[in-house]
């Protein structure tokens, strides 16, 4: 069956004139689908009977079959969906105050870069995501949204996976956000561990995409052994390649510090990220670890943040602790799938 999100406006076309129906419906269908979003064919009022039936048999409106959700006290709701080959992977939906409802999209199922508190890191690299699979994370909640009349505002690629190792399909991905659901692109964000050459090239893509590097300890030895990347691209070219990104792009940069109790919170660790960030056009986005089954420590205490944060403010550097969201629902990377395969072992 084909995967109707998975086509171009002229592919849909083509597909109409081999089902026998006149391309003109093609702009229709487009309609329906990505202003109107509707989620299936019978929603489409304005088509014939039976070309509704001949979509149906054909075609299906995307290929993510949901395996668990969870909605969390806070409102926050994560999904777990199962793809055509088995692999598993995840989104979150965060509503915010405001209007603001932003989604948290996969780019692999599982992830190649072993970051030793992330719960993806702890179950390997599966495959990389098409453009569509990633594309279609974001569109399902903007048709579940919009069928309760909210839109989906912002998307943050921060769920399972490295965005920059899947290069490609991650950019052809925010294309779609852009063009079919009209998410403007400072609402979209690209997380990466530090993959430098991608940085820098990304640096160079143009787009208003807004960037954020995962670094989490500013001493090499110590970011080695949480962030094994670190190996391939230390810290002082990493702060190279994002000073280009700076001065390429004349945007802000972030910074993202999971604050672990006893391991990156300390006042000599904020003086080390304090002096390591000074002068740069930047913002660093502090969240208290998620703790997951696979590493031992736990999240920072509001103390110790707070004294990392007047620490940071010595330097000038802007900062902000962000509230952990879906705690109770494991809504961290690469939990829920972790969750789900516990409660179904064998034994
Ligand atoms: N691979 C990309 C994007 C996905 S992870 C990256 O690493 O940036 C999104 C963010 O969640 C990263 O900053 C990552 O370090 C962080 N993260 C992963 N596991 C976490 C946990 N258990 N608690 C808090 N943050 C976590
Ligand atoms: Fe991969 Fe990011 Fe998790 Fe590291 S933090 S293992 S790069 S998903």
């Amino acid at each position: 069956m084909i995967n109707l999100y998975a086509l171009t406006l002229d592919e849909l076309a083509e597909l109409l004139a081999e089902l026998g129906e006149p391309r003109f419906r093609a702009r229709q269908i487009w309609d329906w689908m990505y202003a109107k979003r509707v989620g299936n064919f019978e929603a489409m009022t304005n088509l014939p009977r039976h070309t509704r039936r001949k979509l149906g048999e054909a075609t299906r409106l995307g290929e993510l079959e949901m395996a668990a959700r969870r909605q969390s006290k806070d409102g926050t709701e994560k999904r777990l969906y199962r793809l055509p080959d088995g692999q598993l992977i995840e989104s979150v939906l965060m509503p915010y105050d405001n209007n603001r409802q932003t989604a948290c999209i996969s780019s692999q199922a599982g992830c190649a870069f072993g970051c030793v508190f992330c719960a993806t890191g702890q179950m390997g690299f599966g495959r990389h995501l098409s453009a569509a699979e990633i594309f279609e994370q974001a569109m399902i909640f903007a048709r579940d949204l919009a069928a309760r009349g909210e839109r989906l505002s912002n998307v943050v690629f921060m769920g399972m996976g490295e965005p920059f190792h899947n290069y490609d399909a991650s950019l052809a991905a925010v294309d779609k956000l852009m063009n079919r659901l009209g998410i403007g692109a400072r609402h979209i964000t690209i997380s990466t561990v530090g993959l430098v050459p991608q940085i820098r090239r990304f640096a160079d893509e143009g787009l208003q995409v807004k960037l954020a590097v995962s670094l989490h300890k500013a001493d090499d030895s110590e970011r080695s052994a949480l962030l094994p990347v670190n190996r391939r691209w230390p810290i002082a070219e990493l702060m190279d390649a994002c000073r280009y990104y700076v001065e390429r792009t004349k945007r802000r940069i972030t910074f993202e510090w999971a604050a672990i109790a006893g391991e990156n919170d300390t006042v000599a660790e904020a003086r080390r990220l304090g002096r390591l960030l000074a002068g740069l056009h930047c913002h660093v986005n502090i969240i208290p670890l998620n703790p997951t089954g696979g590493y031992a420590r736990g999240p920072a205490t509001a103390l110790e943040l707070e004294r990392f944060l007047a620490t940071l403010r010595q330097y000038d550097v802007n900062a902000t602790v962000r509230v952990r969201r879906g705690i109770d629902i494991e809504a961290g990377c690469g939990q829920l799938k972790t969750a789900v395969m516990e409660a179904h072992k064998p034994g």
